[in-house]
């Protein structure tokens, strides 16, 4: 064996540097801590009054992530605080010229299977409207984009299309409360603009979701606010 070196091949410590002792040292560590209990601080803060991991959070203005909608004494919930953009039925829509904005389906140009809700910012989180059990969560279909589907129970299946990239918040299999966080509103799959298509199916045959929201104490699109902007 050639010559070893008498010391250990790691330093137990580091030489300090001449001259300027512990007092910097101590200063050093005192910096550091400073700078790590500000990083928890702001890790916390960055999760967001739900505190809810996962999502992406830094994509989201604070004024999407509004508060969970108020569930009805019939036990449903505004899936998103939207304006009706489009109603259930036959195209074009006939209330008459300036009085329904143009289509945000294209797939839907002669019979729409739900209704449209939009006037919200892209990633606008929005919740179930029923109790029930998310069925599926498929991304990347053409017409629907990423579709929640959630089933409340009697044949009722409630369809929710183009959410927005990697926002959704709930998996196959898991119940759901009405007014749970879904996904976020989005335009992927066949849209041409940022919206909520709310779809119900009773037996596998659409039904418009207006009327059989208001008869249980829901009015889409009520609470919409105009957002500001300069
Ligand atoms: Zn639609």
């Amino acid at each position: 064996m050639s010559e070893r070196s008498p010391e250990p091949a790691s330093e137990p410590a580091p030489g300090r540097p001449a001259g300027t002792g512990t007092a910097a040292g101590g200063v050093l560590a005192a910096v550091l801590a400073f700078a790590l209990i500000g990083a928890v601080l702001w890790a916390a803060l960055a999760l967001g009054p739900d505190g809810v991991p996962g999502q992406p959070d830094s994509r989201r203005p604070a004024a999407s992530t509004p508060a969970p909608p108020t569930v009805s004494a019939e036990g449903f919930a505004e899936p998103v605080r939207g304006r009706v953009t489009s109603r259930f039925g036959p195209r074009p829509n006939p209330f008459g010229e300036g009085s329904a904005p143009p289509s945000t389906d294209t797939d839907a140009l002669t019979d729409h299977t739900g209704v449209d809700l939009g006037g919200v910012p892209e990633g606008t989180t929005f919740h179930s409207v029923s109790d029930g059990r998310v069925l599926f969560v498929e991304a990347g279909g053409d017409a629907g984009g990423n579709l929640l589907a959630v089933d409340s129970g009697d044949g009722h299946v409630w369809r929710y299309l183009h959410a927005a990239p990697d926002s959704t918040v709930v998996n196959a299999g898991q119940r759901v409360s009405a007014g749970d966080a879904l996904a976020g509103v989005g335009q992927t799959g066949t849209a041409t603009g940022v919206h909520l298509h709310l779809e119900l199916r009773v037996d596998g045959t659409p039904v418009d979701p207006e009327p059989y929201l208001r008869e249980r104490g829901v009015e889409l699109g009520s609470s919409w606010e105009r957002p500001r902007r300069r």
